[in-house]
Protein backbone atom coordinates (compact mmCIF):
# COMPACT_ATOMS: atom_id res chain seq x y z
CA UNK A 1 0.00 0.00 0.00
CA UNK A 2 1.39 3.62 -0.77
CA UNK A 3 1.71 5.73 2.02
CA UNK A 4 -0.86 8.47 3.12
CA UNK A 5 2.48 11.03 1.71
CA UNK A 6 2.62 9.41 -1.34
CA UNK A 7 -1.08 8.72 -2.30
CA UNK A 8 -1.30 12.66 -1.85
CA UNK A 9 0.94 13.30 -4.67
CA UNK A 10 0.47 12.22 -8.35
CA UNK A 11 2.88 9.64 -9.36
CA UNK A 12 2.50 9.23 -12.87
CA UNK A 13 1.88 5.81 -14.44
CA UNK A 14 5.06 3.03 -13.84
CA UNK A 15 4.83 0.64 -16.89
CA UNK A 16 2.85 -2.51 -15.71
CA UNK A 17 5.64 -5.39 -15.89
CA UNK A 18 9.66 -5.07 -16.65
CA UNK A 19 10.73 -7.16 -20.03
CA UNK A 20 13.54 -7.28 -22.18
CA UNK A 21 13.55 -5.44 -25.83
CA UNK A 22 15.01 -7.32 -28.69
CA UNK A 23 14.46 -7.05 -32.00
CA UNK A 24 12.08 -4.61 -31.91
CA UNK A 25 9.79 -6.43 -29.35
CA UNK A 26 8.98 -6.33 -25.93
CA UNK A 27 9.57 -10.12 -24.61
CA UNK A 28 9.80 -12.22 -21.29
CA UNK A 29 13.45 -13.43 -20.16
CA UNK A 30 13.47 -17.07 -20.95
CA UNK A 31 15.22 -17.51 -16.99
CA UNK A 32 12.29 -17.92 -14.03
CA UNK A 33 14.63 -15.75 -11.60
CA UNK A 34 13.60 -12.27 -10.67
CA UNK A 35 13.85 -9.34 -8.20
CA UNK A 36 11.85 -7.45 -6.47
CA UNK A 37 12.02 -3.92 -7.00
CA UNK A 38 11.17 -1.68 -4.11
CA UNK A 39 10.76 2.34 -3.75
CA UNK A 40 12.89 3.36 -1.36
CA UNK A 41 11.34 6.11 0.25
CA UNK A 42 8.38 3.52 0.84
CA UNK A 43 9.45 0.00 1.08
CA UNK A 44 6.14 -0.43 -1.81
CA UNK A 45 6.99 -2.51 -4.43
CA UNK A 46 7.23 -1.22 -7.91
CA UNK A 47 7.73 -5.00 -9.93
CA UNK A 48 9.66 -7.70 -10.37
CA UNK A 49 12.96 -7.69 -12.79
CA UNK A 50 13.97 -10.74 -14.71
CA UNK A 51 17.36 -11.67 -14.29
CA UNK A 52 17.94 -12.48 -18.02
CA UNK A 53 20.05 -15.31 -18.58
CA UNK A 54 23.57 -16.36 -20.99
CA UNK A 55 20.35 -17.45 -23.61
CA UNK A 56 18.77 -14.75 -23.41
CA UNK A 57 21.92 -11.98 -23.70
CA UNK A 58 22.79 -14.22 -27.01
CA UNK A 59 19.50 -13.92 -28.76
CA UNK A 60 19.84 -9.90 -28.31
CA UNK A 61 23.47 -10.10 -29.61
CA UNK A 62 22.41 -12.40 -32.46
CA UNK A 63 19.89 -10.02 -33.10
CA UNK A 64 22.22 -7.03 -33.27
CA UNK A 65 24.66 -8.42 -35.31
CA UNK A 66 21.51 -9.30 -38.09
CA UNK A 67 20.79 -5.64 -37.66
CA UNK A 68 24.47 -4.52 -38.22
CA UNK A 69 24.79 -5.40 -42.05
CA UNK A 70 22.31 -2.56 -42.59
CA UNK A 71 22.38 -0.24 -39.99
CA UNK A 72 25.97 0.57 -41.07
CA UNK A 73 24.83 1.35 -44.37
CA UNK A 74 22.73 3.46 -43.88
CA UNK A 75 23.70 6.97 -44.24
CA UNK A 76 24.47 9.08 -41.12
CA UNK A 77 22.04 12.13 -42.01
CA UNK A 78 19.65 9.41 -41.98
CA UNK A 79 20.98 7.78 -39.23
CA UNK A 80 20.48 10.75 -36.94
CA UNK A 81 16.71 11.25 -37.93
CA UNK A 82 15.86 8.44 -35.42
CA UNK A 83 18.00 10.94 -32.97
CA UNK A 84 16.37 14.15 -33.61
CA UNK A 85 12.97 11.75 -33.32
CA UNK A 86 13.99 10.21 -29.93
CA UNK A 87 14.58 13.59 -28.87
CA UNK A 88 11.09 14.61 -29.31
CA UNK A 89 9.95 11.30 -27.68
CA UNK A 90 11.58 11.56 -24.56
CA UNK A 91 10.88 15.29 -24.46
CA UNK A 92 6.93 13.66 -24.55
CA UNK A 93 7.79 11.44 -21.46
CA UNK A 94 10.16 13.35 -19.60
CA UNK A 95 7.68 14.04 -16.99
CA UNK A 96 6.55 9.98 -16.76
CA UNK A 97 10.32 9.05 -16.75
CA UNK A 98 10.92 11.71 -14.48
CA UNK A 99 8.21 10.27 -11.84
CA UNK A 100 9.85 6.92 -12.61
CA UNK A 101 13.26 7.76 -11.70
CA UNK A 102 12.04 9.26 -8.23
CA UNK A 103 9.91 6.27 -7.12
CA UNK A 104 12.41 3.72 -7.91
CA UNK A 105 15.46 5.71 -6.79
CA UNK A 106 13.95 7.84 -4.16
CA UNK A 107 15.68 11.40 -5.62
CA UNK A 108 13.33 14.54 -5.73
CA UNK A 109 11.42 15.35 -8.39
CA UNK A 110 13.65 18.54 -9.40
CA UNK A 111 16.75 16.01 -9.81
CA UNK A 112 14.90 13.44 -11.59
CA UNK A 113 13.80 16.12 -14.02
CA UNK A 114 17.77 17.47 -14.14
CA UNK A 115 18.90 14.46 -14.89
CA UNK A 116 16.51 13.80 -17.82
CA UNK A 117 17.39 16.82 -19.15
CA UNK A 118 21.27 16.16 -18.93
CA UNK A 119 20.26 12.51 -20.63
CA UNK A 120 18.48 14.20 -24.05
CA UNK A 121 21.20 16.65 -24.23
CA UNK A 122 23.36 13.66 -25.22
CA UNK A 123 20.68 12.44 -27.58
CA UNK A 124 20.85 15.94 -29.25
CA UNK A 125 25.01 16.30 -29.31
CA UNK A 126 25.03 12.96 -31.12
CA UNK A 127 22.63 14.09 -33.53
CA UNK A 128 25.38 16.14 -34.88
CA UNK A 129 27.52 12.60 -35.94
CA UNK A 130 27.89 13.54 -39.33
CA UNK A 131 29.84 16.41 -38.32
CA UNK A 132 32.13 14.96 -35.52
CA UNK A 133 32.67 12.19 -38.56
CA UNK A 134 33.55 14.64 -40.82
CA UNK A 135 35.87 16.53 -38.60
CA UNK A 136 38.09 13.14 -37.50
CA UNK A 137 38.65 12.65 -41.32
CA UNK A 138 42.12 14.63 -41.66
CA UNK A 139 42.62 14.01 -45.31
CA UNK A 140 46.53 15.38 -46.17
CA UNK A 141 46.70 16.07 -50.04
CA UNK A 142 50.38 14.67 -51.74
CA UNK A 143 51.77 12.54 -48.95
CA UNK A 144 53.58 11.39 -52.36
CA UNK A 145 53.10 12.80 -55.95
CA UNK A 146 49.71 12.20 -56.72
CA UNK A 147 49.34 10.83 -53.97
CA UNK A 148 46.46 11.70 -51.13
CA UNK A 149 45.86 10.00 -47.67
CA UNK A 150 42.95 10.18 -44.89
CA UNK A 151 41.64 8.24 -42.79
CA UNK A 152 37.51 6.50 -42.63
CA UNK A 153 35.89 6.37 -39.17
CA UNK A 154 33.80 3.04 -39.50
CA UNK A 155 31.11 1.35 -36.79
CA UNK A 156 32.67 -2.08 -35.30
CA UNK A 157 29.66 -4.00 -34.77
CA UNK A 158 27.78 -4.97 -31.57
CA UNK A 159 28.19 -2.82 -28.20
CA UNK A 160 26.77 -3.28 -24.64
CA UNK A 161 26.50 -1.00 -22.02
CA UNK A 162 25.95 -2.01 -17.86
CA UNK A 163 25.23 1.02 -16.17
CA UNK A 164 25.00 1.67 -12.22
CA UNK A 165 21.52 3.00 -9.63
CA UNK A 166 21.95 6.26 -9.29
CA UNK A 167 21.55 8.35 -12.79
CA UNK A 168 19.22 5.38 -14.34
CA UNK A 169 17.94 7.96 -17.04
CA UNK A 170 20.81 9.79 -17.71
CA UNK A 171 24.01 7.09 -17.83
CA UNK A 172 22.20 4.58 -20.56
CA UNK A 173 22.49 7.94 -22.80
CA UNK A 174 25.67 9.11 -22.33
CA UNK A 175 26.20 5.87 -24.41
CA UNK A 176 23.22 4.72 -26.57
CA UNK A 177 22.67 7.72 -29.25
CA UNK A 178 26.45 7.67 -29.63
CA UNK A 179 26.85 3.82 -30.16
CA UNK A 180 23.91 4.16 -32.72
CA UNK A 181 24.39 7.26 -34.42
CA UNK A 182 27.80 6.09 -35.54
CA UNK A 183 26.66 2.75 -37.01
CA UNK A 184 27.26 0.74 -34.11
CA UNK A 185 24.04 -1.80 -32.56
CA UNK A 186 23.67 -1.61 -28.98
CA UNK A 187 22.56 -3.81 -26.14
CA UNK A 188 21.76 -1.62 -22.17
CA UNK A 189 21.74 -3.63 -19.44
CA UNK A 190 20.38 -1.03 -16.85
CA UNK A 191 20.78 -1.40 -12.94
CA UNK A 192 18.78 -4.36 -11.77
CA UNK A 193 17.69 -1.64 -8.67
CA UNK A 194 16.41 0.73 -11.07
CA UNK A 195 14.83 -1.12 -14.16
CA UNK A 196 11.98 0.96 -14.55
CA UNK A 197 12.88 4.39 -16.20
CA UNK A 198 14.84 2.22 -18.87
CA UNK A 199 11.57 0.70 -19.62
CA UNK A 200 9.90 4.29 -20.25
CA UNK A 201 13.26 4.96 -22.36
CA UNK A 202 12.87 2.08 -24.10
CA UNK A 203 9.10 2.97 -24.73
CA UNK A 204 10.27 6.01 -26.50
CA UNK A 205 12.64 3.96 -28.72
CA UNK A 206 10.01 1.54 -30.34
CA UNK A 207 7.96 4.64 -31.03
CA UNK A 208 10.91 5.87 -32.76
CA UNK A 209 10.35 2.68 -34.94
CA UNK A 210 14.16 1.75 -34.98
CA UNK A 211 14.87 -0.90 -37.67
CA UNK A 212 14.31 -4.00 -35.63
CA UNK A 213 17.49 -5.24 -33.24
CA UNK A 214 19.21 -1.54 -33.60
CA UNK A 215 18.84 -0.96 -30.27
CA UNK A 216 18.19 -3.41 -27.50
CA UNK A 217 17.55 -3.85 -24.06
CA UNK A 218 18.38 -7.01 -21.36
CA UNK A 219 17.81 -6.66 -18.10
CA UNK A 220 19.23 -8.29 -15.26
CA UNK A 221 22.60 -8.68 -13.23
CA UNK A 222 26.00 -10.05 -12.88
CA UNK A 223 24.81 -12.99 -14.59
CA UNK A 224 23.72 -10.90 -17.42
CA UNK A 225 26.53 -9.02 -17.22
CA UNK A 226 29.30 -12.20 -17.73
CA UNK A 227 27.03 -13.42 -20.65
CA UNK A 228 27.66 -9.93 -22.50
CA UNK A 229 31.27 -9.53 -21.39
CA UNK A 230 32.48 -13.25 -22.42
CA UNK A 231 30.16 -12.95 -25.69
CA UNK A 232 32.30 -13.64 -28.68
CA UNK A 233 30.25 -11.18 -31.28
CA UNK A 234 30.41 -7.91 -28.61
CA UNK A 235 32.70 -6.11 -30.01
CA UNK A 236 33.20 -3.33 -27.01
CA UNK A 237 31.46 -2.80 -23.37
CA UNK A 238 30.83 0.67 -21.89
CA UNK A 239 30.46 0.23 -18.10
CA UNK A 240 29.93 3.07 -14.86
CA UNK A 241 29.63 1.52 -11.67
CA UNK A 242 31.82 1.13 -8.81
CA UNK A 243 35.50 1.19 -9.13
CA UNK A 244 36.08 -2.99 -7.89
CA UNK A 245 32.94 -3.98 -10.99
CA UNK A 246 34.48 -1.44 -13.11
CA UNK A 247 37.98 -3.15 -13.10
CA UNK A 248 36.61 -6.31 -12.89
CA UNK A 249 34.32 -5.22 -16.50
CA UNK A 250 37.46 -3.66 -17.57
CA UNK A 251 39.96 -6.73 -17.09
CA UNK A 252 37.22 -9.33 -18.06
CA UNK A 253 35.91 -7.60 -21.75
CA UNK A 254 39.38 -6.99 -22.44
CA UNK A 255 40.79 -10.76 -22.29
CA UNK A 256 37.83 -11.45 -24.45
CA UNK A 257 39.10 -9.17 -26.87
CA UNK A 258 36.86 -6.49 -26.64
CA UNK A 259 37.04 -2.33 -26.55
CA UNK A 260 36.14 -1.17 -22.96
CA UNK A 261 35.75 2.12 -21.13
CA UNK A 262 34.86 1.60 -17.50
CA UNK A 263 34.00 4.11 -14.95
CA UNK A 264 34.53 3.48 -11.65
CA UNK A 265 33.81 4.99 -8.15
CA UNK A 266 35.01 8.56 -6.82
CA UNK A 267 36.61 10.14 -3.26
CA UNK A 268 35.80 14.11 -4.54
CA UNK A 269 37.25 16.80 -2.26
CA UNK A 270 36.12 20.29 -2.47
CA UNK A 271 38.30 23.40 -0.83
CA UNK A 272 37.26 26.72 0.43
CA UNK A 273 40.03 29.52 0.14
CA UNK A 274 40.12 32.54 2.10
CA UNK A 275 38.91 34.55 -0.66
CA UNK A 276 35.51 32.58 -1.42
CA UNK A 277 32.24 34.40 -1.70
CA UNK A 278 31.45 32.24 1.54
CA UNK A 279 27.10 33.31 1.24
CA UNK A 280 27.18 32.56 -2.79
CA UNK A 281 28.96 28.91 -2.20
CA UNK A 282 27.02 27.50 0.38
CA UNK A 283 23.81 26.37 -1.65
CA UNK A 284 26.31 25.02 -4.03
CA UNK A 285 28.42 22.82 -1.61
CA UNK A 286 25.05 21.64 -0.06
CA UNK A 287 23.86 20.70 -3.41
CA UNK A 288 26.81 18.75 -4.27
CA UNK A 289 27.13 16.98 -0.82
CA UNK A 290 23.63 15.94 -0.25
CA UNK A 291 22.04 16.01 -3.66
CA UNK A 292 20.74 12.87 -4.65
CA UNK A 293 20.82 11.91 -1.16
CA UNK A 294 24.66 11.80 -2.15
CA UNK A 295 24.56 9.04 -4.54
CA UNK A 296 26.21 10.65 -6.71
CA UNK A 297 29.61 9.87 -8.18
CA UNK A 298 30.54 13.75 -8.69
CA UNK A 299 29.67 14.59 -4.89
CA UNK A 300 32.25 16.64 -3.16
CA UNK A 301 31.76 14.78 0.12
CA UNK A 302 34.76 16.39 1.88
CA UNK A 303 34.90 20.16 2.05
CA UNK A 304 38.25 21.53 3.52
CA UNK A 305 38.64 24.93 5.17
CA UNK A 306 42.09 26.95 4.58
CA UNK A 307 42.17 28.05 8.59
CA UNK A 308 41.19 31.92 7.75
CA UNK A 309 37.76 30.44 6.48
CA UNK A 310 37.17 27.46 8.04
CA UNK A 311 34.94 28.78 11.75
CA UNK A 312 32.96 30.80 9.70
CA UNK A 313 32.35 27.74 6.91
CA UNK A 314 31.59 25.28 9.47
CA UNK A 315 29.19 27.73 10.85
CA UNK A 316 27.26 27.99 7.27
CA UNK A 317 27.27 25.13 6.86
CA UNK A 318 25.89 23.60 9.76
CA UNK A 319 23.30 25.92 9.24
CA UNK A 320 22.56 24.61 5.87
CA UNK A 321 22.24 21.24 7.02
CA UNK A 322 20.02 21.39 9.91
CA UNK A 323 17.68 23.25 7.48
CA UNK A 324 17.21 20.39 5.03
CA UNK A 325 14.11 18.86 4.63
CA UNK A 326 14.27 14.79 4.21
CA UNK A 327 11.65 12.76 2.77
CA UNK A 328 9.74 11.53 -0.47
CA UNK A 329 11.17 12.61 -3.52
CA UNK A 330 7.21 13.15 -4.93
CA UNK A 331 6.87 16.03 -2.28
CA UNK A 332 8.20 19.00 -3.75
CA UNK A 333 9.37 20.11 -0.43
CA UNK A 334 12.13 17.32 -0.14
CA UNK A 335 15.21 18.19 -0.25
CA UNK A 336 17.07 14.89 0.68
CA UNK A 337 15.56 11.88 -0.54
CA UNK A 338 15.95 7.99 0.33
CA UNK A 339 18.95 6.00 0.15
CA UNK A 340 18.78 2.74 -2.28
CA UNK A 341 18.75 -0.20 -0.34
CA UNK A 342 18.83 -1.51 3.76
CA UNK A 343 22.26 -2.51 2.72
CA UNK A 344 23.54 0.85 1.66
CA UNK A 345 22.09 2.44 4.78
CA UNK A 346 23.85 -0.14 6.95
CA UNK A 347 26.90 0.67 5.12
CA UNK A 348 26.69 4.49 5.20
CA UNK A 349 26.14 4.49 9.11
CA UNK A 350 29.37 2.24 9.59
CA UNK A 351 31.37 4.68 7.69
CA UNK A 352 30.24 7.53 9.82
CA UNK A 353 30.49 5.58 13.23
CA UNK A 354 34.46 4.21 12.04
CA UNK A 355 35.06 7.84 11.48
CA UNK A 356 33.92 8.80 15.15
CA UNK A 357 36.17 5.81 16.31
CA UNK A 358 39.33 7.39 14.32
CA UNK A 359 38.34 10.43 15.97
CA UNK A 360 36.24 12.82 13.96
CA UNK A 361 33.42 14.61 15.48
CA UNK A 362 29.63 14.38 14.37
CA UNK A 363 28.59 17.99 14.40
CA UNK A 364 24.61 17.27 12.80
CA UNK A 365 23.56 13.73 13.51
CA UNK A 366 21.12 12.61 10.82
CA UNK A 367 22.35 8.52 11.71
CA UNK A 368 18.47 8.18 13.99
CA UNK A 369 16.51 10.02 11.93
CA UNK A 370 13.23 8.68 10.96
CA UNK A 371 10.22 9.57 9.11
CA UNK A 372 7.24 9.97 10.59
CA UNK A 373 4.74 9.27 7.69
CA UNK A 374 6.97 7.30 5.75
CA UNK A 375 8.45 2.94 6.01
CA UNK A 376 11.49 4.13 4.08
CA UNK A 377 15.26 4.04 3.92
CA UNK A 378 16.22 7.40 5.07
CA UNK A 379 19.70 8.57 6.37
CA UNK A 380 19.41 12.26 7.96
CA UNK A 381 22.04 14.90 6.49
CA UNK A 382 25.57 14.26 8.96
CA UNK A 383 27.95 16.57 9.43
CA UNK A 384 31.44 15.82 10.55
CA UNK A 385 34.63 17.63 11.52
CA UNK A 386 37.89 16.71 12.39
CA UNK A 387 38.14 14.21 9.16
CA UNK A 388 41.76 13.92 8.15
CA UNK A 389 42.84 12.07 5.41
CA UNK A 390 44.52 9.00 7.16
CA UNK A 391 40.63 8.33 7.80
CA UNK A 392 38.80 5.25 5.99
CA UNK A 393 35.77 8.05 5.54
CA UNK A 394 38.29 10.57 3.57
CA UNK A 395 39.89 7.43 1.46
CA UNK A 396 36.54 5.80 0.61
CA UNK A 397 33.18 6.69 -1.61
CA UNK A 398 30.24 7.16 1.14
CA UNK A 399 27.65 7.37 -0.99
CA UNK A 400 25.06 8.71 1.42
CA UNK A 401 23.93 12.51 2.67
CA UNK A 402 26.99 12.88 4.96
CA UNK A 403 29.52 16.08 4.79
CA UNK A 404 33.18 15.88 6.13
CA UNK A 405 34.81 19.25 6.81
CA UNK A 406 38.82 19.41 7.12
CA UNK A 407 40.63 21.87 8.56
CA UNK A 408 44.48 22.70 7.02
CA UNK A 409 46.77 25.70 6.80
CA UNK A 410 47.04 26.53 2.95
CA UNK A 411 46.34 25.60 -0.52
CA UNK A 412 49.29 23.17 -0.72
CA UNK A 413 48.24 21.09 2.20
CA UNK A 414 44.77 21.39 0.84
CA UNK A 415 45.70 19.86 -2.68
CA UNK A 416 48.13 17.31 -0.87
CA UNK A 417 44.38 15.59 1.00
CA UNK A 418 42.60 15.62 -2.18
CA UNK A 419 45.35 13.86 -3.76
CA UNK A 420 45.98 11.29 -1.01
CA UNK A 421 42.75 9.04 -2.53
CA UNK A 422 42.94 6.63 -5.04
CA UNK A 423 40.40 7.87 -6.82
CA UNK A 424 40.79 10.50 -9.58
CA UNK A 425 36.71 11.55 -10.37
CA UNK A 426 36.21 15.47 -9.98
CA UNK A 427 37.29 18.22 -7.53
CA UNK A 428 36.71 21.47 -6.76
CA UNK A 429 37.95 24.63 -5.50
CA UNK A 430 35.80 27.89 -4.29
CA UNK A 431 38.09 30.96 -4.75
CA UNK A 432 37.84 34.54 -5.98
CA UNK A 433 41.42 34.45 -6.98
CA UNK A 434 42.88 33.43 -10.41
CA UNK A 435 46.45 32.19 -9.61
CA UNK A 436 44.64 29.56 -6.88
CA UNK A 437 41.86 28.30 -9.06
CA UNK A 438 44.57 28.09 -11.87
CA UNK A 439 47.36 25.94 -9.15
CA UNK A 440 44.47 23.51 -8.26
CA UNK A 441 43.14 23.11 -11.81
CA UNK A 442 47.10 22.60 -12.54
CA UNK A 443 48.18 20.30 -9.83
CA UNK A 444 44.88 18.37 -8.90
CA UNK A 445 44.44 14.74 -10.07
CA UNK A 446 40.97 14.51 -11.11
CA UNK A 447 39.32 14.02 -14.20
CA UNK A 448 36.50 16.99 -14.03
CA UNK A 449 37.85 20.14 -12.35
CA UNK A 450 35.10 22.74 -10.81
CA UNK A 451 35.79 26.58 -9.83
CA UNK A 452 33.29 27.67 -8.11
CA UNK A 453 30.83 24.83 -9.36
CA UNK A 454 30.33 21.74 -6.64
CA UNK A 455 28.75 19.27 -9.55
CA UNK A 456 31.05 19.94 -12.47
CA UNK A 457 29.01 17.59 -14.56
CA UNK A 458 30.73 17.67 -18.29
CA UNK A 459 28.33 19.06 -21.08
CA UNK A 460 27.59 16.18 -23.78
CA UNK A 461 29.83 17.88 -26.08
CA UNK A 462 32.86 17.32 -24.09
CA UNK A 463 34.08 13.60 -22.38
CA UNK A 464 33.75 13.16 -18.87
CA UNK A 465 36.79 13.25 -17.43
CA UNK A 466 38.00 10.27 -14.78
CA UNK A 467 41.54 9.46 -13.43
CA UNK A 468 43.00 6.83 -11.78
CA UNK A 469 40.46 4.06 -9.87
CA UNK A 470 37.61 6.17 -10.96
CA UNK A 471 38.47 4.97 -14.49
CA UNK A 472 39.56 2.24 -16.58
CA UNK A 473 40.46 2.57 -20.59
CA UNK A 474 41.16 5.62 -22.20
CA UNK A 475 38.24 6.77 -24.18
CA UNK A 476 35.79 8.43 -22.04
CA UNK A 477 31.80 8.86 -22.59
CA UNK A 478 30.29 11.47 -24.63
CA UNK A 479 31.06 13.85 -27.19
CA UNK A 480 34.41 13.46 -29.25
CA UNK A 481 35.68 10.47 -27.70
CA UNK A 482 32.47 8.48 -27.36
CA UNK A 483 32.48 8.95 -31.61
CA UNK A 484 36.76 7.70 -31.14
CA UNK A 485 35.38 4.48 -28.67
CA UNK A 486 32.31 3.49 -31.07
CA UNK A 487 34.31 3.65 -34.43
CA UNK A 488 37.69 2.26 -36.09
CA UNK A 489 39.91 4.69 -38.11
CA UNK A 490 40.82 2.91 -41.71
CA UNK A 491 43.37 4.85 -43.71
CA UNK A 492 42.91 5.28 -46.90
CA UNK A 493 45.49 6.21 -49.49
CA UNK A 494 45.18 6.99 -52.81
CA UNK A 495 46.34 7.37 -56.39
CA UNK A 496 44.76 7.62 -59.72
CA UNK A 497 46.49 7.04 -63.13
CA UNK A 498 44.08 8.23 -65.60
P1 LIG B 1 27.68 -1.46 -9.10
O1 LIG B 1 29.10 -1.60 -9.49
O2 LIG B 1 27.18 -2.25 -7.95
O3 LIG B 1 26.73 -1.88 -10.35
C1 LIG B 1 26.90 -1.32 -11.63
C2 LIG B 1 26.45 -2.33 -12.68
O4 LIG B 1 27.28 -3.49 -12.59
C3 LIG B 1 25.01 -2.80 -12.48
O5 LIG B 1 24.39 -2.86 -13.74
C4 LIG B 1 25.16 -4.19 -11.86
O6 LIG B 1 24.14 -5.07 -12.25
C5 LIG B 1 26.50 -4.67 -12.40
N1 LIG B 1 27.21 -5.51 -11.44
C6 LIG B 1 27.24 -5.37 -10.09
N2 LIG B 1 28.04 -6.31 -9.53
C7 LIG B 1 28.53 -7.05 -10.54
C8 LIG B 1 29.41 -8.18 -10.61
N3 LIG B 1 29.94 -8.71 -9.51
N4 LIG B 1 29.70 -8.69 -11.82
C9 LIG B 1 29.19 -8.14 -12.94
N5 LIG B 1 28.34 -7.09 -12.94
C10 LIG B 1 28.01 -6.55 -11.76
O7 LIG B 1 27.41 0.10 -8.91
P2 LIG B 1 26.10 0.80 -8.34
O8 LIG B 1 26.02 0.59 -6.87
O9 LIG B 1 24.90 0.46 -9.18
O10 LIG B 1 26.44 2.34 -8.67
C11 LIG B 1 27.15 3.16 -7.80
C12 LIG B 1 28.61 3.26 -8.19
O11 LIG B 1 28.73 3.78 -9.51
C13 LIG B 1 29.39 4.23 -7.31
O12 LIG B 1 30.64 3.69 -7.01
C14 LIG B 1 29.52 5.47 -8.17
O13 LIG B 1 30.61 6.30 -7.88
C15 LIG B 1 29.68 4.85 -9.52
N6 LIG B 1 29.37 5.81 -10.56
C16 LIG B 1 30.41 6.31 -11.28
C17 LIG B 1 30.16 7.26 -12.26
C18 LIG B 1 31.30 7.83 -13.04
O14 LIG B 1 31.04 8.56 -13.98
N7 LIG B 1 32.54 7.52 -12.73
C19 LIG B 1 28.85 7.69 -12.51
C20 LIG B 1 27.82 7.14 -11.76
C21 LIG B 1 28.09 6.19 -10.79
Amino acid sequence: MASKQEQSIDAGSLPDAIRNYVGGEWIESRGDESHSVVNPATNDELGQVPFSTAEDVDLAVQTAVEAFDNWRRTPPVDRVQYLFDLKYELEGRQEDIAQALTREHGKTLAEARGEIRRGIENVEVAAGIPNMLREQSGLVEDVARDMDEYAVRQPLGVFGAITPFNFPAMIPLWFLPYAVATGNTFILKPSEKVPLSSQIIYEAIDAVDFPDGVVNLVNGSAETVNALLEHPDVEGISFVGSSHVAKYVYETASQHGKRVQAQGGAKNYAVVTESAELESIIPNIVGSVYGNAGQRCLANDVIIGVEGVYDNLKAELVEATEDLAVGSGLDEMTDVGPVITPDSRERILDVIDEAVDEGAEVVVDGRDYEHPELDGIFVGPTLLEGVTSDMDIAQNEIFGPVLCLAKVTDLDEAIEMVNSTRYGNASSIYTEHGSEARKYRYEVDAGNIGVNVGVCAPMGFFHFGGRKESFFGDLHAQGEDAVNFYTDKTIQIERWYS
